[in-house]
């Protein structure tokens, strides 16, 4: 079987890296070793497009491979990226990013600026996640 993999183009690289600040997407991880995951697989015809990439350290891409981090967390981290890219530091989005119903209510609790539903966003992130 032919792999389905090729290089990731450097201006992508930097797009992603720049989003994140040259560190993982894991909120409280501060290894500055990070590799690009991708988030729909490149054995799913995942692309190697800035929005389907997420940076992520070695041990923590690891975990996900072994199915210790979920998906869903995952995509959180991702839209959690993009979100703080516009609001902290007014960067226009450097691409379309395609968001689930779950990441779609986390960034309309961000920009709602109600902090009740802030912090209820994730507990619906959970409540979904046990269905
Ligand atoms: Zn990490």
């Amino acid at each position: 079987m032919v792999s389905k993999r090729t290089a990731i183009p450097e201006k992508v690289k930097i797009a992603v890296l720049t989003e994140s600040g040259y560190m993982g997407a894991v909120p409280t991880c501060r290894c500055l070793l990070i590799e690009l995951h991708h988030i729909v697989p490149v054995k799913s015809d995942g692309k190697n497009e800035a929005s389907n990439l997420l940076p992520l350290c070695p041990n923590h891409h690891t975990l996900f491979e072994i199915g210790k981090i979920k998906q869903e967390s995952i995509e959180v981290w991702k839209t959690m990226l993009v979100v703080s890219g516009e609001l902290y530091f007014g960067l226009p989005p450097l691409y379309k990013v395609s968001l689930t119903d779950k990441g779609n209510r986390i960034i309309e609790a961000w920009f709602s600026g109600s902090r009740d539903q802030v912090r209820q966003a994730p507990n619906d992130i959970t409540l979904y996640n046990s269905e």
